[in-house]
């Protein structure tokens, strides 16, 4: 079953990505569905031509800018985001970052963890500390240079991650059965300075806000616990964000996907565990659904024919923009990625 497209005056020439990107976003007609990632996009490939590395791209907002471009550059992806990790905000609240071994890493933080919130100082001026400063000017660089062409993505950590950082994972989770209510005071710690951080990306040219919960994963958390501990903080955090905001969790998401709705995002950015036909049934008319081509073994180990297999099986399920379901693994190969973005646009005609 393929989604009919009700008005078939929708020039193609008239869209250009970015706008065809906040039609589907708004859930209004396109004449296909974008392709892009709402996650991190840089790869060994892109970073190895570029000769720009994670650690080059935190400290300098043109080479964050210049490494985010790559994604449409050389790949396609109709889509551009920044940062490429989720340790930005951890860090500015005080906890180490490891860069790996490798230059081409993804940046982690170290899980060590606070004992109690009143342990954590939330960092006055949080806008011009650690690495924020380089996230908004790339921010600013990639508007300017795309403008009404290409959308711009701001990646923010989301409130129940940062909690998981902040207390180390293991203990929140003990925590959560042994003191719910601190796990809570945990996740409040951080919401003001997060909502302040999407604002300011809007501010500097963000055409839209992706919240990486990743640790409120139903694989880790379950229903209950994602309803409990994560869902209200979303909830708060996108009512104070004043623009789109895709929410982005991992693992299967299909029996949370009624609870992402109520949560007021604008999209769901899924994974491929979860249930794409499910999720689409669910959300209709109230949000859009962002996914969900496998990123490990489809994108980074299969071949461009199954990245085309796959990418039309989301297509079928009716998915709005077509995606990786999470972060881009360094080790993707271009061509595989590539593969993905060339179904969604052979397709055009069925739409
Ligand atoms: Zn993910």
């Amino acid at each position: 079953m393929t989604r009919t497209l009700r008005n078939s005056s929708v020039s193609i020439s008239e869209l250009t990505p970015k706008k065809r990107f906040l039609k589907a976003l708004k859930l209004r007609k396109v004449d296909r569905p974008p392709v892009l990632s709402a996650n991190q996009t840089a790869t060994v490939e892109q970073m190895e031509s570029l000769g720009i590395y994670y650690k080059d791209a935190y400290s300098d907002p043109e080479k964050m800018a210049a490494l985010a471009s790559a994604a449409w550059e050389q790949i396609g992806l109709e889509g551009v985001g920044v940062p490429f990790c989720q340790t930005v905000e951890a860090e500015v609240f005080g906890l180490e970052v490891n860069w790996g071994r490798k230059k081409t890493s993804i940046p982690v933080v170290s899980f060590k963890g606070c004992v109690a919130p009143e342990g954590i100082d939330v960092p006055e001026n949080f806008l011009e500390r650690g690495r924020i400063p380089v996230v908004l000017d790339a921010i600013e660089s990639l508007s300017e240079k795309y403008g009404d062409e290409i959308p711009v993505l701001g990646h923010v950590i989301g409130p129940f991650s940062l909690a998981a950082h902040l207390a180390n994972m293991e203990k929140i989770l003990k925590m959560s059965i042994k003191r719910p209510g601190l796990v809570e005071e945990f996740t409040e710690l951080g919401m003001d300075a997060i909502a302040e951080y999407a604002s300011a990306m809007l501010e500097r040219g963000a055409d839209a806000i992706v919240i990486e919960n990743m640790f409120a994963s139903v694989d880790i958390l379950g229903v209950k616990g994602y309803i409990t501990f994560a869902k209200p903080f979303d909830k708060e955090l996108i009512r104070r964000v004043k623009g789109p905001t895709i929410l982005h969790i991992c693992g299967d998401c299909t029996n949370i996907i009624g609870e992402m709705v109520e949560t007021g995002a604008t999209c769901l950015s899924i994974d491929s565990k979860t249930d794409a036909r499910y999720a689409v049934k669910v959300s209709r008319n109230k949000a859009a659904i962002m996914g969900n081509v496998d990123t490990v073994y489809t994108l980074t180990f299969g071949k461009p024919q199954d990245v085309e297999a796959e990418t039309l099986r989301s297509i079928e399920a009716g998915i709005d923009i077509i995606a990786p379901g999470c972060s881009l693994s360094p080790l993707t190969p271009n061509r595989n990625v590539r593969a993905m973005v060339e179904a969604v646009k052979k397709r055009k005609i069925s739409f």
